[in-house]
């Protein structure tokens, strides 16, 4: 199985299911150590992101996630927006056609990549990074090990919700939540958190 036109749209999709379920949540966890508009804004951004690809026919999966990430920094206010914007540009950046297990873990490693050229925030930071990084880690290290698409996702999603649970004894370093210092400690990331949904997304839309 690869990762072609189909899967990127129904990613997407269940990403955007995902969120709209989870909205509450996020937003509990925004209000705790930030402004409590990250559930929002995500719901927001791939609401538009839906509706962006109704009227779309797209070239390939790159098409559909470089258009996702267009949609996201053109609709979102918050820091997320831009964030998840630009690495989803760079993964459908990174896909000129369907992708094997192996070609979209470097995919998924270059959307790391414009994360944190983006924002600068490093392991450890108590931000979306912290979710990206393992779940980016434990992709590439399955296909290596000749996973397929589900398992290697699956791997990925579990990775991603340990690590958005390991941002919770971490101090904010980056975005809103470092204004409070030691006061973000013993909080989960709420941007580490979506990130954990859109890879557990990914782990369902594979497997189906
Ligand atoms: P805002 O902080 O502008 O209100 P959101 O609430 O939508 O935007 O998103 C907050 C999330 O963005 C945080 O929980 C954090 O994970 C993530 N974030 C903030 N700054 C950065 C950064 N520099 N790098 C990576 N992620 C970041
Ligand atoms: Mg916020």
């Amino acid at each position: 199985m690869d990762f072609d036109t189909t899967l990127a749209e129904a990613w997407v999709r269940a990403i955007a299911a995902a969120v709209a379920e989870e909205q509450q949540r996020l937003t509990e966890l925004d209000s705790a150590i930030g402004d409590g508009d990250h559930g929002s804004n995500l719901q927001r951004g791939f609401t538009a992101v839906g509706a962006a690809l109704d009227g779309l026919d797209p070239a390939g999966p790159g098409a559909v996630l470089t258009r996702t990430g267009t949609t996201l920094i053109s609709k979102v206010g918050g820091a997320s927006g831009p964030l998840y914007g630009k690495a989803f540009r760079a993964v459908g950046a990174a896909l000129p056609g369907p992708a094997g297990p192996a070609e979209f873990g470097e995919a998924l490693a270059a959307g790391l990549r414009a994360l944190q050229d983006l924002g600068k925030a490093e392991p450890g930071d108590k931000t979306i990074v912290d979710a990206w990084t393992p779940a980016v880690a434990a992709f590439r290290a399955a296909a290596r090990a000749g996973a397929g698409l589900p398992e290697a996702a699956g791997a990925a999603a579990d990775a991603a919700e340990q690590g958005a649970l390991d941002t919770v004894p971490l101090q904010a370093r980056k975005g809103r939540a470092s204004y409070l210092g030691p006061r973000s400690v013993g909080h989960q990331d709420p941007g580490a958190t979506s990130t954990a949904l859109l890879f557990r997304a990914l782990a369902e839309v594979t497997a189906r």
